[in-house]
This record gives structure tokens, C-alpha cells and sequence, in this order.
């Protein structure tokens, strides 16, 4: 008899963490494994970050700290907002989480009821529909493939809404595609939700920061302000100062929904840790240098991937607008035979392949809802980049058609 609740049957567990570790138990029998599964910034958070916390912490007693989040950070976050996207929210209109995954987690239990339905743009980021599934919702995963690039586009949005719908999830730029909306876009699926008004809008705007070729990042509440009631904006730490393992993310909405995400964090986690709050403060409010700096390396990342793979004729990429992946078509290697004599039937075949043959772990574009593609990330050295790309061509090579 098993002890574990139902709701759990239809939740998987992350598909990057489960390639990292079969890229883990392949170097663990020597095999000199590139691991490309998992989105982490490689470069350390910036000194006066973890300064701050540790000095805070050495002065004075840590506690627990209000649900919400430190006023003083909340604060910082109000004029981040106001600054970098122009949006104007009170602090009780801001919370703060372990993560921007434990933002979505808390805002979903907050207002699902079973049978809601959540619309996923697909491809989309792999806990979305998982964590949808948990609080008994049903994810709708329209396909937005690279030809639009892989943006919702408005008669999609349109013919994806039903009376059940609660959410739509908007994230730009996007984990695995890199996509980005610009202001009339986004105005015109603005422009079709206020015609639905039981539909919510979570726009994950973690990845801001990373955005490429000059473009200007828009916030959703920027370009939708008459949706200022029904949305929420999500952010964090993690990717653009480089603070993964900080675990902290924020959000800014409608105060009853904060308040209530506030209640289920007061009854789980109590609050973010006080030292990490600390760090996310000094971040906030510090030299912000580092974060171009780190853009910039990511840009460079990104040419490098995009010009080797350009060089492999059967795997496609158009370069993408932001984030730290590539999401690589591999329709042209689908139905290709092996050294060994195996043929490649998706993307999960064609993953492993990469894995066994080349020595690259990457995520097939079947965890992220649209096939056949497979991620990498391209959050490591240029050096190891190069490598990599080597490696991928070197193994396709080795198909025959
Ligand atoms: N949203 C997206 C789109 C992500 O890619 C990630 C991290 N991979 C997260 C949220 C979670 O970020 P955090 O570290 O703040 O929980």
C-alpha cells in the first residue's frame, strides 16, 4: 500500500535534475562528461553581496522575519520596479519567497481550485505544469513553435481560454526558447484577456537581465497597466546576480493574492531566511555593473553557440533574444541510424545519444512540452562552450541518413 498522496501520481520530478544526474553517473565511471542539463550562472555572486550577509549576520542575532519579506527589502524591490520597469506598487503589494519557484508554488495553491486550467505557452519552463498538476489544476499547453518565435501569439491565446481558465503564464525571456515580447506584442495579448476577465497573467520575468542584441526588456505590467488587478510579476535573484543557492525570489500583484500567498508562506516556511533577505538587499540597491557584465559574457556564449551550430546542418538554432539556453531544433536527425545501429525515433533518443556518444548531457525538448528539439545550457566557459558544440557536431557526424 502506498503512503504517498494521490495528487503526487501525476507530478514528475524536474527532467534537468534528472539529466544531471545520469551526466553525473556517467563522469562517476571516468568518462569526462560536459553537463549542460541544469540553468546555474557559473560566476560567484558579487563580493558586496555576500558581504552584506555575512556581515549582518556576525553583528546581530538572525530571526525569523516577517512573511512578506524585510520592509527594507520590499522597499528595495518597490523601486526596482519603479526604476527598472516603471511600475509603481506599495510594499504590501510585494512578496518575497525561497525562489521564484516557491513565488509560483504559493500564488497556484493560493488560487487553484481543482479542475482550473493554467496556459502553459509551450515550449515552456518544466515545473509550470507540474506544479499546476499539485494543486489539481490542468495545464494547457498550447504549441507556440520557432516559425512564431516561440511566442504566444493572440488567436492562440484566444482559442486556449475556457470559462476554467485561472492563469496564463507568460516568461521572458523565455526558459528553454530565449524569447522575448516586445511592447505591441504583449499589448495584444493584453488586448485579448480583457475580454476574459477570470483569467489571471503570471508574467516570470526572472531571466530581465540576460536580453541580447540591445533589445529593451518590457515588463508585462508595463505594457498592460489596465491588468494591474489580475497580474502578477514574478522576479528573483537567481539569474541575474548570479544567487541560485540564495533561494531568494519575489513577486509584485493585487494584494489580496499577496496577502494570501503571505498566509500559506506564514504556515510553511515562515519567511526567507534574514541573511539571504540581506544579500538580496544589498543586490537590489548596489552596484548593479556586475549584472551587464554578466549579460554581456552571456551574449558572447550565446554567438558562439549559435555560429557552431549553424555549422551542423541538420540541427537548427536561431539565436536566441535572452536567457542562458539554446533550445536546438533536431527535427534533421530524427529517423538517423547510430554507429551502433539504433535509430534516433525523438528527442529523448537523441539526447541520450548526445550523452553516450558525445559526452554532452542535454535536456530533450520533450520535458519542456515541444519536440524535437533538446536544450543546453550555455551557462558555462566559452571555453567549455566551444568543446561542447565540438563534441555535438562530432556525434552527428557519426549518424548515417
Ligand atoms: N522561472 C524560470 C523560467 C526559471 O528558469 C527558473 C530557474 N530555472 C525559475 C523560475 C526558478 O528560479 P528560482 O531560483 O528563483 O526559484
Amino acid at each position: 500500500m502506498s503512503h504517498i498522496a494521490s495528487r503526487l501520481a501525476a507530478v514528475k520530478p524536474s527532467a534537468s535534475m534528472a539529466v544531471s544526474q545520469a551526466a553525473k553517473d556517467l563522469a562517476a565511471t571516468g568518462v569526462d562528461v560536459i553537463d549542460l542539463g541544469l540553468g546555474e550562472p557559473d560566476f560567484p555572486a558579487p563580493e558586496h553581496i555576500t558581504r552584506a550577509a555575512f556581515e549582518a549576520a556576525s553583528r546581530e542575532r538572525m530571526l525569523y522575519t516577517a512573511s512578506l519579506g524585510t520592509p527594507e527589502l520590499r522597499k528595495a524591490i518597490a523601486a526596482k520596479f519603479k526604476l527598472e520597469n516603471g511600475l509603481e506598487f506599495a510594499i504590501d503589494e510585494i512578496t518575497v519567497a525561497n525562489g521564484a519557484k516557491q513565488i509560483i508554488f504559493n500564488a497556484l495553491m493560493a488560487t487553484m481550485e481543482e479542475g482550473d486550467e493554467a496556459i502553459l505557452p509551450t515550449p515552456y519552463f518544466v515545473s509550470y505544469p507540474e506544479m499546476v498538476k499539485l494543486f489539481g489544476g490542468v495545464p494547457v499547453t498550447p504549441a507556440c513553435p520557432a516559425e512564431v518565435g516561440f511566442r504566444l501569439t493572440p488567436d492562440v491565446l484566444e482559442s486556449a481560454i475556457t470559462p476554467r481558465t485561472r492563469w496564463l503564464f507568460l516568461n521572458m525571456p523565455g526558459n528553454p526558447s530565449g524569447a522575448v515580447y516586445n511592447e505591441e506584442q504583449l499589448k495584444a495579448l493584453g488586448a485579448v484577456l480583457e475580454k476574459h476577465p477570470q483569467v489571471l497573467v503570471l508574467s516570470d520575468e526572472i531571466y530581465e537581465h540576460i536580453i541580447f542584441d540591445g533589445r529593451k526588456f518590457v515588463s508585462f505590467g508595463a505594457a498592460c497597466p489596465a491588468l494591474r488587478d489580475r497580474t502578477l510579476i514574478v522576479n528573483g535573484m537567481s539569474k541575474a546576480y548570479a544567487m541560485t543557492g540564495w533561494r531568494v525570489g519575489y513577486a509584485a500583484g493585487p494584494k489580496d493574492l499577496i496577502k494570501a500567498m503571505a498566509t500559506i508562506q506564514s504556515q510553511s516556511c515562515t519567511s526567507v531566511s534574514q541573511p539571504a533577505q540581506i544579500a538580496a538587499r544589498a543586490a537590489l540597491e548596489g552596484s548593479q555593473d556586475d549584472v551587464g557584465t554578466f549579460r554581456a559574457a552571456f551574449e558572447r556564449r550565446r554567438d558562439l553557440v549559435v555560429a557552431g551550430i549553424a555549422k551542423i546542418s541538420s540541427l537548427t538554432l536561431d539565436p536566441p533574444e535572452g536567457a542562458f539556453y539554446a533550445y536546438i531544433g533536431c527535427a534533421g536527425v530524427i529517423g538517423a541510424k547510430t554507429p551502433s545501429g539504433q535509430t534516433l525515433e525523438d528527442d529523448v533518443a537523441v539526447a541520450k545519444y548526445l550523452l553516450d556518444e558525445g559526452h554532452v548531457a542535454a535536456v530533450p525538448g520533450t520535458a519542456y512540452g515541444l519536440s524535437p528539439f533538446f536544450r543546453i545550457s550555455t551557462a558555462t566557459s566559452e571555453q567549455v562552450l566551444s568543446e561542447a558544440v565540438a563534441r555535438i557536431g562530432a556525434a552527428v557526424a557519426k549518424l548515417s541518413f
